[in-house]
């Protein structure tokens, strides 16, 4: 008799342990660790959620319900829903040709869709929705909005004048990479000032820092980032993730107003910005410099310029406008001179 209930007692903790083996491989697949963190491999997810992993742009966008992610490969910023907010170097990698996203990251921002155990994380499968994905950098904006938009913003650079210079305005053929310009750009021999290293460069509004290259990287040699554009030409546009290597030294801003702006190519930012700080018009963001550009990687100090990128809630702003709109609006709200 004792023997059978012993008999019992060791045949169901046998398929107990076997049971919970089997539930916690297959909650593992999908996962990978680093340095003791948890990460969900979207590519595997994509089950579960609605992710789109681009492997040219080596961008990822993942739906959480109404919630629309965007990833770039390298990039310290992540894209909600339009708005732009710092993301931790660790909380996004790519590894052949797949994105991973750190767990805790995903259950601070999505509580009710995943949750962390000791060794795993549990998801539940959220239904995305279809109308939130589409709303992401659609919208195209008229005239009269991008005036009232940029009305909020004053120019970057002390006493310069709107560069309408036509190879400086958004949408101008950039055949070295394959793409276009989508910002706007300041040179010396354009804007009425000197623009050099020492040239001080301001917020233009109020915001929020959301990333400030402090440990930037420069491309190693001519040989690597010729290496980028020859990647370019292949895939005939210019990747996300490459886009933002030839961006340089930047510094990215929220604007309240639902604005945000990509400074690039600086020489340096100011040692006392960070993420999360408040800026005005007034805080000094950094120096123009060269950074990204083929003048940076030659070392011969050509290519000294400030750009700058400037979306409404995610779109270029200039997307709906013609190549006339966009220059009365640059000479009607960032004109130093008038
Ligand atoms: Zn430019």
């Amino acid at each position: 008799m004792k023997k059978r209930v012993w008999l019992t007692v060791v045949v169901l903790m046998a398929c107990t342990a076997f049971l919970f083996m089997k539930l916690s491989t297959e909650e593992k697949a999908g996962y990978v660790y680093r340095e003791g963190k948890a990460y969900l491999d979207m590519t595997i997810q994509s089950a579960a959620y609605d992710s789109t992993y681009s492997p040219v742009d080596r961008q990822l966008q993942l739906v959480v319900a109404d919630n629309v992610y965007m990833f770039i490969e390298n990039v310290p910023v992540v894209q909600i829903n339009n708005e732009l907010f710092p993301l931790a170097e660790q909380d996004f990698f790519i590894q052949n040709n797949r994105a991973f996203i750190s767990a805790s990251f995903l259950e601070k921002q999505e509580p009710s869709y995943v949750k962390l155990k000791a060794a795993y994380a549990i998801l539940k499968s959220s239904q995305s929705s279809e109308e939130a994905a589409q709303a992401v950098s659609t919208k195209q904006f008229t005239r009269e909005e991008v005036m009232q938009y940029m009305s909020g913003l004053t120019p970057p650079l002390e006493n310069a004048k709107a560069d309408t210079f036509p190879s400086h305005l958004p949408g101008a053929d950039r055949t070295y990479r394959h793409g276009f310009h989508e910002g706007l750009d300041w040179y010396t021999y354009s804007a009425g000032v000197v623009v050099n290293k020492e040239t001080e460069v301001y917020g233009m509004g109020k915001g929020k820092v959301v990333r400030v290259d402090h440990n930037y990287k420069p491309y190693e040699s001519v040989e690597q980032r010729n290496k980028d554009l020859a990647y370019c030409k292949e895939v005939q546009k210019t990747p996300a993730y490459i886009l933002d290597k030839l961006r340089g030294r930047q510094v990215w801003i929220q604007y309240d107003n639902g604005m945000q702006a990509r400074f690039a190519h600086l020489d340096q930012v100011d040692e006392e910005l960070n993420v999360g700080d408040t800026i005005t018009k007034d805080t000094l963001i950094g120096y123009v410099g060269n950074s990204g550009t083929s003048g940076e990687v030659q070392k011969d100090n050509t290519e000294l310029h400030l750009h700058v990128d400037l979306l409404i809630n995610g779109t270029l702003f200039w997307k709906g406008l013609s190549q006339e709109d966009v220059k009365d609006v640059l000479i009607s709200q960032l004109n130093n001179n008038e």
